[in-house]
């Protein structure tokens, strides 16, 4: 193990809200019979070991349960059966961000994206869940926080995700941002977000549904493109005089370019209006206008997705690289760990990589970082290969129709780059083979992350 370097700051909490801060501190106080100094600003978690078991070998702490934590979690147990695993998960119910685009189309029902348990997939695959939220992080003392107490790792995992930045689409003030998520969620993160919007497409009666395809890497590549597709299906099946419009920072088609534009022209021509080069600058709530510099749309609905960044965490742990535009972590990108600590970790769609932010890139790369604790644990090493970017996208809800992308990625070792590489293959004529697919697939990752 290499010696540590402190280039990032070892203990970072999150900052408590004065309210929460307060609620803290006042639970302190019932809870030590009001001692006279009673802490003032206590931090939830620290000073408390969680509720664990003993470690029965080198504890490997897991932050969150997406496609790359439960992947983690498994084949870290698979590779090397003396780590004892901990997952550490804030939600108490597992939904799938993946097909969620489906639901809108009635192709699918929220059983299919939440029928998992993270209980089963812990006991299926020898590692302990522990729901509790990651509060902060102690790197020299190898502590986790969390709101259930301490956990002291022998190696910790990082995998929380994304967050939305509203500031890439011209929204900087916390009003319209709260009300944008409110009434306008972009449906890339929650469950909830899923149902609001299957709501409102559902209920809609007439005129202009907007969605939009923010700039930078953001979370899924095809899922506006898909979504699109999916309510214009729905729309078009339900004989709804309303239109689609895609509002595309993208000058073309970010993926699948051909296969999308024969839907929207084949099947949604009157369904779909494509813009493409549209930079969202804000938007006018009370006349419900997205502004650009030059434009301004108007609409009766919409779904907006921000900009994203890695989530919040990332930062708030001290892990994020001051130079990254998303906020990503400051990580050794072939091995996976903070630099200059390989002792923690940061994986799935908070790396820096400009890979897919995918779950089967989550998955087939927490394969790969599952070998790398492994080997690290035991005082090895293995060589870096490429995760794989697996990617149906639905087209057509009746009859089901796909189209589909197989990636990999190349390493340049002069440059330090990423590229797709030379075996990516597109498959863009929409057929019922990928339509079926698109379903197959999601069941197979479901049964890799829980069974
Ligand atoms: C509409 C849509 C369509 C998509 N379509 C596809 C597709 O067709 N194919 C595909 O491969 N991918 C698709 N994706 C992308 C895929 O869902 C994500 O890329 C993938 O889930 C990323 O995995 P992750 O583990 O990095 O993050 P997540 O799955 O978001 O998991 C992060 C976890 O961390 C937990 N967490 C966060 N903070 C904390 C904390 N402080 N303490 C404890 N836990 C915490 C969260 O609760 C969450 O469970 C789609 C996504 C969307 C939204």
């Amino acid at each position: 193990m290499k010696k540590e370097v402190n280039e990032i700051p070892r203990r970072s909490f999150i900052k408590l809200s004065g309210a929460v801060a307060s609620l803290a501190a006042g639970s302190m106080v019932s809870q030590t019979a009001q001692a006279a100094d009673a802490p003032k600003n206590h931090m939830i978690g620290a000073g408390v070991a969680a509720d664990l078991p003993k470690a029965k070998g080198p504890r490997l702490v897991v932050v969150g349960g997406g496609a790359s934590g439960l992947t983690i979690a498994k084949y870290a147990k698979k590779e090397y059966p003396k780590f004892d695993v901990v997952m550490v998960e804030k939600r108490d119910m597992y939904s799938s961000c993946f097909l969620s685009n489906l639901l809108y189309s009635n192709v699918i029902n929220l059983e299919f994206l939440a029928d998992h348990s993270f209980l089963d997939a812990a006991k299926n695959n020898k590692y302990t869940f522990f729901n509790a939220t990651c509060i902060g992080l102690d790197r020299s003392a190898r502590k986790l926080y969390t709101d259930q107490g301490e956990i002291a790792y022998d190696f910790l995992v990082i995998a929380p995700g994304i967050s939305y930045d509203y500031s890439r689409i011209g929204v900087k003030d916390a009003e319209t941002e709260t009300a944008l998520r409110t009434q306008y969620p972009a449906g890339f993160t929650m469950p909830t977000e899923h149902i609001s919007i299957r709501k409102k497409v559902h209920e809609f009666e007439s005129g202009t549904f907007v969605l939009n395809v923010p700039g930078g890497n953001y979370r899924c590549l095809p899922a506006p493109y898909e979504r699109a597709c999916m309510i214009a299906s729905y729309f078009k099946k339900n004989k709804i005089k309303a239109k689609v419009l895609l509002l595309d920072h993208n000058p073309e088609i970010t993926i699948k370019a051909k296969g999308f534009h024969a839907a929207f022209n084949e099947l949604y021509k009157d369904y779909i209006i494509y813009k493409p080069s549209i930079e969202i600058k804000g938007v006018d709530l009370e006349k419900r206008l997205i502004k650009t510099d030059f434009d301004s749309f108007g609409f009766d609905d919409a779904a907006i997705y921000p900009g994203i960044r890695a989530s919040r965490l990332i930062e708030q742990l001290g892990l994020v690289d001051p130079k990254s535009l998303q906020k990503e972590a400051l990580i050794d990108t072939l091995k996976y760990n903070v630099i200059g600590d390989e002792r923690v970790y940061v994986t799935g769609d908070s790396r820096p990589h400009p890979y897919s932010k995918s779950a089967n890139t989550s998955n087939t790369e927490g394969k790969y970082v599952a070998k790398v604790l492994a080997a690290r644990a035991q005082g090895k090493d293995i060589d870096w290969y490429s995760p794989e970017t697996i990617c149906f996208s639905l087209v057509n809800a009746d009859p089901l129709e796909g189209i589909s992308v197989d990636a990999t990625y190349a390493y340049d070792a002069k440059t330090k780059a990423f590229s797709f590489s030379k075996d990516t293959k597109m498959f863009e004529d929409r057929d019922q083979v990928k339509g079926r697919g698109t379903l197959s697939w999601a069941e197979a990752l479901h049964r890799d992350l829980f069974a």
